[in-house]
């Protein structure tokens, strides 16, 4: 028996099935350990030797923090096909978790190289972790289970859970014990996900056992030949760039990065189609994924600014005392996660109130309301570094709100679209197009942290007119986004595909979208 159709029935985790226990509480624990460590990483970066840091300038810094984040989702393209076609999504999050692991260990010993190697070990894990992960989450659900949109939101207040705990943690041993604690908090975080996952493991009952397109024994030993040819390649890069053989301008390679990215996704998502055996409703339904796609990239182009340029208002602009209390600076970034966490029930009501009144906004419009709303966040971004640029430290109030407003956006945009990920994918391809989703995260935080280079502090008087530029941006990319989901809405609304239930034993085959299918 199909292992979903037995998942089925389960509602045993807030009435959606037991493995959203074990994907939930794992992808908490990692998300503890990513934004706890990221929280400190352009503090860590930035600050002065005496104080701990690296002492780096703030554009190298954001440029670093930007491919650190890019890096992280990109790898997420390579995770996703190495479990479709080798591992299984079980075993590479498995996987995953442990390079995550060891990452965030390296991090801890205070030295120039392993704060180098510890963030690549990260990268490498996550993209094994994050995309497959979150691909098993819809893979609990039948195509016509009507819980998906729940599951995942339950799923993304889980990430942000984790988040939360993951800031206030680092950011309380970094200011109390030093860095390196922090990153050694973050390895922990990790460790218990890894031990949760093993303990209940069970409960996903065969969803990601295996690959979901298996490749033949000859075909999967050239394939790991070629991966591990890659992961020597890397190592003798990073062995040479940390000895000073070779010397790397991160704010050129950032650059550089945003576009072979940009390229990357295009070509992929244009290779799916042509090669991909697709039949016209998948056609059409991926046609209506890419557009959230879209929306999802300039969305964390946006709103990355959270680690990079808000961490750093943060810290130098904002007057953070209360009375004797100095607010510590990663505390703002943890606005967010709370934010999410407290709003996400509200949510997910009106999601349901606007369903019962049949007001079903579709994927796309969702995305670009999500979109535009964060663009309104730098409105006050705007003002709030106008009152900076006179030279006197603003009220916390403004980041305050600027964190509700992109919360706000965020709701409306990221749940949802991971959702729309799981449904409208082909399951053959449900790692795959999971990672070239997260590619969007990719691209965002890339353009994100080149940005920020921008947004230097010491040069507060530059910023309103950059914050006022992403704003139009935002906006107008957020308008062509909803003119065109009225397009892409009935793409959205069509049947599962007609071959689907075929396609999932022969992964691959190629069926007329008109030929009528038997459901088992
Ligand atoms: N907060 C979300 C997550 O951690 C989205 C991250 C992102 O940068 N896109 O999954």
């Amino acid at each position: 028996m199909d292992p979903k159709n037995i998942v089925d029935k389960d509602a045993s985790f807030f009435g959606q099935p037991g493995g959203l226990q074990t994907l939930f509480f794992t992808e908490m624990w990692e998300r503890m350990s990513y934004y706890g460590m990221r929280a400190l990483l352009v503090l860590f970066m930035t600050a002065s030797m005496q104080e701990g840091g690296l002492a780096i300038t703030v554009a190298s810094a954001t440029a670093i923090y930007g491919l650190y984040t890019g890096g992280v989702y990109f790898m997420g393209l390579p995770g996703g096909w190495i479990a479709d076609r080798l591992l299984g999504g079980q075993r590479a999050t498995w996987y995953g978790g442990i390079i995550i692991m060891l990452g965030h260990i390296v991090l801890a010993i205070p030295s120039e190289a392993s704060f180098f190697i510890g963030m690549i070990l990260v990268v490498l894990g996550t993209g094994l972790l994050k995309p497959n992960i979150t691909a098993m989450v819809g893979q609990l659900y039948s195509s016509d289970d009507d819980r998906r949109d729940g599951g995942y939101t339950l799923y993304y207040m889980g990430i942000n859970i984790g988040s939360i705990i993951g800031y206030f943690v680092t950011g309380y041993l970094q200011e109390n014990a030093g860095y390196h604690w922090g990153f050694g908090a973050a390895a922990v975080g990790m460790a218990l996900g890894l031990i949760q996952y093993k303990l209940t493991q069970p409960k996903l009952k065969g969803v990601g056992e295996k690959p979901a397109k298996p490749m033949s024994a000859g075909a999967a030993k050239r394939s790991w030949a070629v991966i591990y040819l890659l992961l020597a390649g890397l190592a003798v890069v990073t062995y040479l760039a940390l000895t000073g053989v070779i010397i790397i301008n991160p704010v050129a390679v950032a650059g550089n990065v945003a576009i072979i990215f940009t390229v990357i996704f295009f070509l992929y998502y244009l290779s799916i189609f042509l090669f991909g055996k697709l039949t016209r409703n998948e056609m059409k339904r991926l046609g209506a994924l890419f557009l959230v796609c879209i929306a999802s990239t300039m969305f964390w182009a946006g709103f990355e600014q959270a680690g990079s340029s808000f961490n750093l208002f943060a810290r130098d602009l904002t007057d953070r005392m209360i009375g004797d209390f100095e607010i510590p600076t990663t505390w703002f970034q943890s606005l967010n996660s709370i934010f999410l966490v407290t709003l996400s029930p509200f949510f997910a009501a009106l999601w349901i109130n606007l369903s019962k009144r049949m007001i079903n906004p579709s994927y796309g419009f969702k995305s670009a309301i999500g979109l535009i709303i964060m663009a309104t966040g730098f409105i006050v971004m705007f003002f709030a570094s106008q009152a900076a640029a006179s030279g006197l430290k603003v009220a916390p109030y403004w980041l305050v709100a600027v964190y509700f407003i992109h919360t706000v956006g965020e709701l409306c945009l990221s749940p949802v679209a991971l959702s729309a990920v799981s449904k409208l994918s082909p399951k053959r391809m449900a790692g795959q197009l999971m990672g070239v989703f997260v590619l969007t995260y990719a691209m965002g935080n890339v353009i994100a942290g080149l940005l920020a280079g921008g947004l230097d502090p010491e040069n507060p008087q530059a910023m309103p007119e950059l914050y006022w530029t992403i704003f139009m941006f935002g906006v107008s990319v957020g308008a062509v986004v909803f003119v065109l989901a009225f397009f892409t809405r009935k793409w959205e609304k069509l049947p599962p595909d007609d071959g689907e239930a075929d396609n999932d034993d022969h992964p691959g085959a190629v069926i007329d979208a008109n030929e009528p299918v038997s459901k088992p």
